[in-house]
């Protein structure tokens, strides 16, 4: 007997379950100003359980030279990075048409 998908009911092998919710994943990333005038690029939807955050966080770090922290599913980048942050994720392999840049 083979597993059964505890969402569609269907054996683990046709299931097509986890292919769904990386093609519904929905990255955004947009600009937070904050208190002091200072200006925050914001990158959320990725999924933590499958991408290491504090990972990804580091490389985008030190792609753009800037501070900042990765918390759970969120990325804090110091500073304007929004024109460059899309071209940086599909380059680490995330979908051109999953990442929305507000
Ligand atoms: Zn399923």
């Amino acid at each position: 007997m083979s597993e059964i998908c505890a969402i569609c009911g269907l054996p683990k092998e046709l299931c097509v379950c986890e292919t769904i919710a990386k093609e519904s994943q929905k990255i955004i990333v947009k600009i937070e100003k904050k208190k002091f005038g200072k200006t925050y690029t914001i990158i959320t939807g990725i999924d933590d359980k499958e991408i290491n955050m504090k990972d990804l966080s580091k490389k985008l770090k030190k792609e753009f030279a800037c501070g900042g922290t990765a918390k759970e599913n969120k990325i804090e980048l110091q500073g304007d990075h929004k024109k460059k942050v899309k071209s940086f994720l599909v380059k680490m392999g995330f979908a051109t048409e999953a990442i929305e840049v507000k």
